[in-house]
């Protein structure tokens, strides 16, 4: 049955072949409907008319009002060019001025008409002015059904081009919901709609786009908000009923040599309270015939990778292979070489893969993982290769999981006839609430404790005009024999120029540091690999003092005796990437340092997450404060996460209490339905297929 709202959005009045396209290129925007779920990002009160002459320095950033136009003018020339509109409203008058766009203007105005302004006021010498506002005839607004307050549709460019900024689209949804609004029908059942006191969908839909007032768009953004949340709660909810009620997980009864040779013989030290908590939790999880899906979160130096080592012990001993992903290769020859070290003399078979092994030495590794000969096999994405086959494959560890997309993760899954145990760590902590919906499917462990004698790293941020002071400290600290790095953005968008940063500052530092008492590494994304592992090695070795490099180097490089890092142009990173960065340091005995230089001129976002670094060293706090800065679209491991994950209105950061009560309300309800077959949970079941993929990152749906 077709309703108004699949109407291709072309018939609409005002829209047309042109306009569709656009709208649907920039928005997405196909149908009648899309138009009436595409809603305002913000509003604006309208209730209020300001009177011209009573317009001070302390009017609010957007007001509007009412005037008759009494002039109109061209000023200026070619492209400096501008019309000027004069409104008059009897307490005195305004100037309008348009820049762009003014031929139209021009051509809607009527002069002597009364018309409701509306824009960003500006004071000069007590003369009003307004560039580019938006206008209302005042005796065409009877028929309009806004409220008091207006909502503000985000738009692009181009279709701001072709009148659709975010009056035009304002205009468009009036236009269409005398046609629509008979076709809404209710997507929730009764029995919820009343006891979570919401608003029907119809009210709710009429008043986030024309709220009537304050209250009923706070009730219509909560109606939303709990539709869509419950939504993504109750798939994610049954895909996890799925996963933990299948047979079908590998079973690792035994505790043998493997294990038990290292943790009594060759583990160098005692395992904080929280390894042992997971190593638990791990050991639980691989004897219920279900398959594990842990998420393993922990701060940067946590000793994630210990953990992740002791499983793969026991898989080995349970007669299971396992392999280890990270994101790069410094990464993986790293891991490699520490856990080599770690399980010497055991009778463990561990090897390395990466992009740029030798086809030989490949061909060998590949020959004992296909006859089981190799037990761990430790690399980057060149693991994912169908040719890279193993035996028995019994458990995937994934590091620094927010890497690598959702496909490249389930291609692991694939490897062997039952999918294998999976353990993902991450060292960008997520907050409960994001953990909730986005990792809502899987369990989740904390290291929420650093190893003994750790000390706090001390962090200071610098203007690049105290560049001598930091020169003077690098120096002194080298003097006590410390190493230090030096880190300088590398943004994709602008690689040429970030290239030329660290090209410069490699210069400074040569010169300010010069041979034969200095020695420097310098490790960045364009040197192939032999050359980047040459500088790590000599930085390792304690052959260079001064480690030049791009953020290459973020992830899970190790070398205790490096106590500064110091981060280049700082403003330029987001929080998550500075503590990952600053998580380099204070992995030794020794006092360490977090050095964040940045130019004079700073945002006010950029100023806080810099004021945040220094406040504090804890991961969690600041990935609440990321999440609270940036919004959660944006926090990494959201983007990445490869989900169709995007709200529509609900938002991950701000609705905290709607999250755990959606989760709450799914649980219910499924705990009695699981199937959603009941009469009163038909729209549920309906509900839950429209978020079928979303939240959640599906690791590996089980068959
Ligand atoms: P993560 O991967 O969580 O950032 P790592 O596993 O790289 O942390 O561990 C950081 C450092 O701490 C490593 O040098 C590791 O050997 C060491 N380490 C791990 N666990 C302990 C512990 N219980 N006691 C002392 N040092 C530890
Ligand atoms: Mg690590």
């Amino acid at each position: 049955m077709a309703t108004a709202l699949e109407y291709d959005i072309k018939y609409l009045s005002g829209v047309g072949e042109r306009r569709a396209a656009l709208l649907e290129k920039e928005l997405g925007i196909r149908t009648f409907g899309d138009l009436l779920y595409y809603f305002p990002f913000r509003y604006v009160d309208r209730t209020k008319v300001y009177r011209i002459g009573d317009v001070g320095g302390d009017a609010p950033a957007y007001i509007q009002v009412k005037g008759r136009v009494t002039g109109m003018a061209y000023e200026g020339q070619g492209r400096k060019q501008r019309l000027r509109v004069t409104v008059s409203d009897g307490s005195g008058s305004a100037d309008l001025v348009w820049f762009q766009g003014a031929k139209w203007i021009e051509k809607r105005i009527e002069p002597g008409k009364e018309y409701l302004v509306f824009g960003r006021p500006t004071l000069f010498r007590n003369e009003l002015s307004f560039v580019h506002p938006e206008m209302d005839l005042v005796a065409r607004l009877a028929n309009r059904p806004s409220g008091g307050l207006q909502g503000v549709y985000s738009t692009t460019e181009k279709l701001s081009g072709v009148q659709l900024g975010s009056k035009g689209i304002y205009n468009l949804v009036c236009n269409m919901w005398e046609q629509v609004e008979g076709y809404i029908t209710e997507t929730l059942p009764s029995g919820i709609l009343e006891s979570a006191g919401l608003m029907p969908l119809r009210e709710a839909l009429y008043n986030i786009h024309f709220p009537q007032n304050q209250e009923a768009l706070r009730r219509a953004e909560y109606r939303l908000k709990f539709e869509e949340l419950l939504g993504i709660q109750l798939s994610i909810l049954s895909r996890r009923a799925t996963r933990t009620t299948a047979e079908n997980g590998f079973y690792f009864p035994r505790v043998g040599t493997f294990f038990n040779g290292f943790y009594n013989e060759r583990l160098p030290f005692e395992l904080t309270g929280a390894q042992k908590r997971v190593v638990r939790e791990i050991r639980a999880d691989t004897v219920t015939g279900h398959q594990m899906n842990r998420l393993l979160q922990g701060d940067v130096g946590s000793g994630k990778t210990l953990v992740a080592l002791m499983a793969m012990l026991l898989a080995a001993d349970n007669g299971f292979q396992s392999c280890m992903m990270v994101p790069t290769e410094i990464l993986a020859r790293q891991h490699f070489a520490s856990v080599s070290r770690m399980v010497e003399g055991l009778g463990i078979s561990v090897g390395v893969l990466t992009g740029s092994t030798k086809k030989k030495e490949r061909d060998d590794i590949l020959a004992r993982l296909a006859d089981g000969r190799m037990h761990i096999l430790i690399g980057t994405h060149a693991l994912l290769e169908d040719r890279v086959r193993f035996d028995n494959l019994g458990l995937v560890v994934i590091d620094e999981q927010h890497r690598f997309g959702v496909e490249q993760r389930a291609r692991m899954w694939t490897k062997n006839s039952v999918p294998p145990h999976i353990l993902v760590m991450t060292a960008t902590p997520i907050p409960r609430t994001l953990a909730m919906t986005l990792y809502g499917d899987l369990d989740v462990s904390v290291i929420d404790e650093l190893p003994p004698g750790r000390k706090p790293i001390l962090t200071r941020h610098l203007y690049d005009s105290q560049r001598m002071k930091l020169f003077g400290f690098l120096r002194s600290e080298i003097a006590k024999g410390r190493q230090v790095y030096v880190v300088y953005p590398l943004i994709k968008e602008s690689e040429k120029m970030d290239y030329k940063d660290l090209y410069d500052g490699f210069e400074t530092m040569s010169r300010e540091f010069p041979l034969p008492e200095y020695r420097l590494s310098v490790v960045h994304g364009k040197l192939s690999s032999e050359e980047k592992n040459e500088g790590m090695r000599a930085f390792k070795d304690g052959e260079t003092q001064i480690m030049v490099a791009t953020s290459v180097i973020e992830v899970g490089v190790d070398v205790p005796n490096a106590t500064v890092m110091v981060i280049e142009s700082a403003e330029r990173f987001g929080l998550s990437q500075l503590h990952q960065l600053r998580g380099r340091v204070g992995r030794g005995a020794e006092q360490s340092y977090c050095i964040l230089m940045s130019g004079d001129k700073l945002s006010r976002e950029a100023r806080a997450r810099l004021d945040a670094m220094v406040e504090t060293n804890d991961g969690f706090r600041l990935s609440e404060l990321d999440l609270k800065l940036r919004g959660a679209g944006d926090i990494s491991g959201t983007q990445q996460s490869g989900t169709a994950f995007e709200l529509k209105i609900a938002s991950l950061a701000h609705d905290t209490a709607i999250i755990e009560y959606a989760r709450r309300v799914a649980g219910e309800i499924l705990s009695e339905d699981s199937a959603l077959q009941q009469p009163q949970n038909r729209l549920l079941a309906a509900l839950r297929r429209r978020y079928e993929n979303h939240g959640g990152v599906d690791f590996g749906m089980i068959s």
